[in-house]
């Protein structure tokens, strides 16, 4: 029996030297749409996480809808801002920002800092004062909820080294309060990614819904919260699941969030809005033939896409070349590594030397992790 596939432009692909990025534009588009449906229901401010995809084409089709970036570092800053992002739009995040980062984010005006840590608030403070500015600050608190996702990319537990620990958290809120180049202006959380049960998002609201109550009581009502991003996709069904549930996790919010008056929420997803628009596109070199199985040894690898090797994570194949009763195959890059396997036991239409096959749901943490590790040439990446 034939093996399903998406639907992809196989004349063009044709043309174009594997392995590369195949981004579907229209999808993209979709998820856009619904997005900005969904969250603007409720109010809700919505920040594109730019790591999880920073092509400039992407980014410049992303704040076209209105959105605004997540930033974790100076580069990505200046990359939202080219893109058409307006500063006054972007929050920046992370434990280490440098002070040309800093300098960077306070020059361009940007709309807050989510801050990890005091010495960082003060660092902030100073760098503030020098240039007569006053810095918008969110401090990024942990909230402790698990968010039963893979433990490298979970961060909202007690032991990470990301934010403030809840009970710190009306200490440093004094230290902001006294700064005199702060202007502490809301509250940041982020618990994980590719959070699938959503019951965790719940947890995170019983914990903020906490948190302002013991806030309202000392008289601090901050006008922003920030419940960051990680909202999963189905990396098992991309044809039938190609849009992330958006409309059932904004509902979430608006039914278990306690927001005051005037505050506004504000989140960061980046996974779900780029992940399922993304294909890696690769030629197969060679079917090899051993004892036990057969291996399709395509030309794209880890450097191309690492999520497999790096977190074990799992994108469907589909050999889009062949409509020839399927087989089974372990699908394995060209780099002198062993971890450099997408996938094994795979089941594919009939393989052969030749064929193009697509790694799917890759438009997130894919093209943006590539390295040039064996010298290998950076993917390159089309948008039809
Ligand atoms: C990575 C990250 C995000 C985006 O996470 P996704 O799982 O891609 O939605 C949002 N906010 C912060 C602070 C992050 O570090």
């Amino acid at each position: 029996m034939e093996l399903l596939k998406g639907n992809f432009p196989i004349e063009k692909f044709k043309t174009i030297e594997t392995p590369f990025y195949y981004y579907d534009e229209s999808l993209l588009r979709q998820t856009l749409e619904i997005i900005k449906s969904e969250s603007t229901k409720y109010g809700y401010k919505v920040h594109y996480a730019v790591k999880a995809n920073a092509n400039a084409d992407i980014l410049r089709i992303i704040a076209s809808y209105g959105l605004g970036a997540d930033c974790v570092s100076g580069n990505e800053v200046q990359a939202a801002i080219e893109a058409g992002f307006p500063a006054s739009d972007i929050v920046f995040a992370g434990v280490g920002k440098t002070d040309k980062e800093i300098n960077l984010a306070l020059s361009h005006g940007i709309f807050c800092f989510n801050a990890e840590s005091l010495p960082e608030l003060e660092v902030i403070n100073e760098l503030a004062e020098k240039k007569g500015v006053t810095a918008n600050i969110a401090l990024r608190i942990n909230p402790n909820v698990d968010a039963h996702t893979h433990h490298y990319i979970t961060t909202g537990l007690n032991e990470n080294k990301f934010g403030f620990n809840l009970e710190d958290v009306e200490d440093v809120m004094d230290v902001v309060i006294k700064a005199k180049n702060l202007n502490l202006i809301g509250v940041h959380f982020h618990i994980g990614s590719q959070i699938t049960d959503l019951s965790s998002y719940e947890d995170l609201c019983v914990k903020i819904n906490d948190l302002q109550d013991q806030l309202e009581n000392k008289g601090i009502i901050l006008p922003n919260v920030n419940i960051g991003g990680g909202l999963g996709i189905n990396y098992e069904h991309p044809n039938h699941f190609p849009i992330a549930d958006f409309e059932t996790y904004f509902r979430l919010f608006n039914k278990n969030l306690h927001l005051r008056e005037g505050q506004t929420l504000h989140c960061e997803p980046g996974r779900s809005v780029v992940a399922q628009c993304g294909s890696l596109v690769t030629r197969v070199t060679y079917v090899k033939i051993g004892t036990t199985k057969k291996f399709a040894i395509v030309d794209a690898g880890m450097t191309d896409l690492i999520r497999p090797a790096l977190y074990e994570a799992y994108h469907r194949i589909e050999n889009i070349t062949s409509d020839e009763p399927g087989d089974t195959y372990d699908v394995v890059g060209p780099i002198c590594e062993s971890s450099d396997v997408f996938q094994k036991d795979v089941r594919l239409n009939k393989v052969r030397r030749g064929d193009l096959l697509v790694l799917r749901s890759a438009g997130a943490y894919g093209e943006i992790m590539a390295s040039r590790y064996n010298l290998r040439e950076l993917p390159k990446a089309i948008i039809l």
